[in-house]
Formats: structure tokens, C-alpha cells, sequence
């Protein structure tokens, strides 16, 4: 990475990597008004968008640290209602690569970003989601060892958790998307 992207502010590192520009918010509200998670957010969708046009590195770090990017669930909706089109749901899976490739991800949101990788592991390897894999994964990482349990004999006995994971054919392909982010800098 050169010492200028290094300087440079997350927003300048955003588009870099996403081509959102953040300038292009006029601070309707819209989004944040349609979140339905905006009020366990600290920082709502349209306050993280303007924090990223200070171009203040204090803001940059306050985005990085907080727990809104990790409680959002990519569902959208701010995206539908944006009169700019401004693509959010990329912007905060951008804030949380960035978050953990920095060391500065909330120590809140540790269970969250736990599910995240025990999600993303279950993907890597089977190239599609196996939930008892998942499950599994996330207990150990979290060490919620009996949490739920007792939904688990219904589940199986309704067909919802198969035992064996399903591997898609081009598992190849998946193992190579995951590869390139690898060696992606953030
Ligand atoms: S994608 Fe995230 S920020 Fe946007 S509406 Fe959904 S939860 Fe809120
Ligand atoms: S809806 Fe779009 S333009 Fe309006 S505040 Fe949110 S990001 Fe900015």
C-alpha cells in the first residue's frame, strides 16, 4: 500500500474500492428513516455518510469502531429508498473489512463478527451454507455451548438440519473468490 492511500481518508479509500462516493449524499434521511435497525445503531445509515464527508480521521475511526456497522444486516432497504442510489449495504460490508484489517473492530460485536466468520467458513468450504457446520463453529468461537440445544431434535426430526453438507460442483470457483479477497488490501 503506498504511503498516499495509507494518508488517505475512508471515504477516499471507500470509493477506491467501491466506487461509492460518499459526496453524493445530501442528507435526506430517507435511509435512515426505512432502516429497520437504525435504533440500535449508534451512528444511523445517514449519520455514517456524513461522518465519511468530514474526511476527519476522528470519524473515520469512530465509523471503524462502532457497533452500527456490525448490526447491520444488508437487507437493503436503505438502498431502495436513496434518491442517489448510494449503495449503503456496500459501504458497511466495506467498514467492516476495513474495521477488523485495522484491529479496531467493537469488542461488543464480538459474537457478531463470531457468526460472521463461522458464516463465511461454512461457504469457503462447501461452497454453500451448512447450518450445523455453522452452528457448530459459532458455539466453539463463542462458547454458547448450550444455547438453543433443546430446538435441535425438533429441527432434525422435521428435515430442517441435514447432517451432511451439500458441496456444489465449482467449489473451485468459491475457494478462488475467497482467495482474491485474501489478498485484497482494505
Ligand atoms: S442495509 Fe443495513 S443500513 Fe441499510 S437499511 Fe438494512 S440494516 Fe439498515
Ligand atoms: S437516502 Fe441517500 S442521499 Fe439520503 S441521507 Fe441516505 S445516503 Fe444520503
Amino acid at each position: 500500500m503506498s504511503a498516499h492511500s495509507e494518508n488517505s481518508s475512508l471515504s477516499a479509500k471507500l470509493h477506491q474500492a467501491t466506487e461509492v462516493k460518499s459526496a453524493k449524499c445530501y442528507q435526506c434521511g430517507k435511509c435512515s428513516a426505512g432502516c429497520p435497525l437504525s435504533t440500535e445503531m449508534e451512528y444511523p445509515p445517514s449519520v455514517i455518510m456524513r461522518m465519511l464527508q468530514t474526511e476527519d480521521l476522528k470519524n473515520d475511526r469512530k465509523i471503524l469502531k462502532s457497533q452500527t456497522i456490525w448490526v447491520c444486516v444488508s437487507c437493503e432497504m436503505c438502498l431502495s429508498r436513496c434518491p442517489m442510489e448510494i449503495d449503503i449495504p456496500k459501504v458497511m460490508d466495506f467498514m467492516r473489512q476495513k474495521s477488523i484489517a485495522e484491529g479496531l473492530s467493537n469488542p461488543k460485536s464480538k459474537n457478531i463478527i463470531r457468526f460472521h466468520k463461522a458464516f463465511l467458513d461454512s461457504i469457503k468450504y462447501t461452497g454453500r451454507l451448512h447450518e450445523i457446520s455453522l452452528v457448530a463453529d459459532y458455539k466453539m468461537r463463542s462458547m454458547h455451548l448450550t444455547q438453543d440445544v433443546m430446538m435441535v431434535p425438533k429441527m432434525l426430526s422435521r428435515g430442517k438440519l441435514p447432517i451432511l453438507p451439500e458441496i456444489i460442483k465449482d467449489k473451485k470457483k468459491v475457494s478462488g473468490f475467497f482467495k482474491k479477497s485474501e489478498h485484497t488490501n482494505f
